[in-house]
């Protein structure tokens, strides 16, 4: 609970209102595009829709070139050309994270034609619900493969590129609350969301000697398609109904607002530390699940 109490401190920190450069402060303030990112490339996995689509339009609103990539390719180009008409830099690409083939030849195009990436958010992931004892074999093998071996390719292959460039980078690696939220209906989703945090704070350890930095972030419920079904959740409905009024109080909506989420990944990369993105909902749910006593 102590680490826990340190993150939401961290969190809240760099979203409400944490460390802003005076010049940005400035730009905003003047309403001048931001150029914060600018001359920089951002990789996002699974940016045809909700997260990675709001962090791909938020680094590129920032200035940076931004491959887009998904599985889903018409996705993909939905997000580049909403980037585009605001005058955005980005580019689509079709690659099933899933895929250690595919993903190679993901990582040396980006490399070839683009340059290394400064930033690489590892963001694809599915999920799939169900007891343990009813899950066959090709679905766990499935998000394993997508959200955890994915992850694992994305953080190898381009933070090999950073660190033979020499000159830094970040990867960033969606995770979430439910690494640290047990529910009886998403025991392989929460297990792989686990390993991406593990995976991601060894990794933080290892690349810190090459100027790499690593973040998992951790989101509550958010508002995208992943989630409007609300059996996705798999959490008991007490706690399903108190994140919903929490979300619905908070933002007027089922969910975190996915701009929210990529405004935390923007935090981080900035101020190249990690934050864990606990949300007003995602406390209320370890509170009712008994994590953390209520404060
Ligand atoms: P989403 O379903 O809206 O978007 C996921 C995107 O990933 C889709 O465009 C999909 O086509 C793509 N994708 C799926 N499998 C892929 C593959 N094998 N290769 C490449 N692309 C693939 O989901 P989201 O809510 O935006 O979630 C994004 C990430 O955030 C996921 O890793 C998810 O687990 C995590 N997350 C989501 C929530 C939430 O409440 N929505 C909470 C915590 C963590």
């Amino acid at each position: 609970p102590d680490q826990v109490a340190r993150w939401i401190v961290e969190f809240v920190d760099h979203v409400e209102g944490g460390p802003e450069t005076a010049d940005l402060a400035r730009a905003r303030a003047a309403g001048e595009p931001g150029r914060e990112f600018g001359g920089r490339l951002a990789v996002v996995t699974g940016a045809g829709s909700g997260i990675g689509r709001a962090t791909a339009k938020a680094f590129a609103a920032e200035g940076a070139r931004v491959v887009v990539a998904d599985i889903d390719e018409a996705a993909a180009k939905r997000t580049v050309d909403e980037i585009g008409v605001r005058g955005g830099e980005a580019y689509v690409y079709g690659v099933d994270v899933a895929d250690a083939d595919a993903m190679e030849r993901f990582a040396e195009y980006v490399r070839d034609t683009f340059g290394v990436p400064d930033v690489v958010v590892n963001n694809a992931g599915i999920g799939v619900a169900g007891s343990l004892l009813d899950m066959p074999e090709e679905d766990w093998r499935r998000i394993v493969g997508v959200n955890l071996d994915g992850v694992y390719r994305g953080c190898r292959l381009f933070g090999r590129q950073m660190a033979d460039r020499g000159e830094g980078g970040h990867l960033v690696n969606l995770s979430s609350m439910a690494a640290y939220l047990p529910t009886a209906a998403l025991p392989a989703y929460s297990a792989t969301k686990a390993a991406v945090l593990q995976l991601s704070e060894c990794l933080r350890l290892d690349l810190a000697d090459h100027g790499i930095g690593v973040t998992a972030v951790c989101p509550g419920v958010v508002d995208t398609p992943i989630t409007r079904n609300a059996r996705y959740l798999g959490v008991p409905p007490e706690v399903e109904r108190r994140m919903r009024e929490e979300a619905a109080q908070a933002f007027g909506r089922r969910g975190y607002p996915p701009e929210r989420v990529a405004a935390a990944i923007l935090r981080a990369v900035r101020a190249d530390r990690p934050v864990l993105p606990v949300t007003a909902e995602s406390r209320v749910a370890r509170r009712l699940a008994g994590i953390v006593p209520a404060a």
